[in-house]
């Protein structure tokens, strides 16, 4: 019985050891991963105000919109930026999906991203 409990009391000392290891590790990965999130945001913010400052009406971000119409060779589907009007080509469309780094307008030079919602198609021009 003694040897027992003196057994289950090492094994729990060596358990609890190797816990405190893991909550050390664990605070580290934490705070590792909060230091590279911190770099990550500043360059975008850094990244966010240069486009800012080179814009005059204040706007840095563009909505990339889908929009679909009916065309005589069937439904057409096209990506637009809401800021200059200039239409994307796919790759630039995946590249901005993927959401790894920050897409610029090849026109406006405006950070995009995806509108979550599907826009109204544009309204019509008047003639
Ligand atoms: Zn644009």
């Amino acid at each position: 019985m003694k040897a027992a409990e003196g057994e289950y009391n090492v094994a729990k000392k060596k358990l609890e050891a190797e816990m405190a290891v893991d909550d050390r590790e664990i605070e580290a990965k934490i705070s590792e991963r909060g230091a590279i999130a911190g770099a990550c945001e500043k360059e975008m913010i850094r990244v966010y105000e240069r486009v800012l400052s080179a814009k005059d009406d204040g706007v840095a971000l563009a909505a990339v919109s889908k929009y679909e119409t009916i065309e005589d060779e069937g439904k057409v589907v096209y990506w637009q930026c809401e800021a200059c009007g200039v239409g994307l080509n796919m790759q630039d469309v995946n590249l901005l999906m993927m959401g790894r780094e920050l897409q610029f307008c090849r026109n406006c030079s405006r950070v995009m991203y995806l509108r979550a919602e599907p826009a109204a198609p544009p309204a019509p021009k008047p003639q």
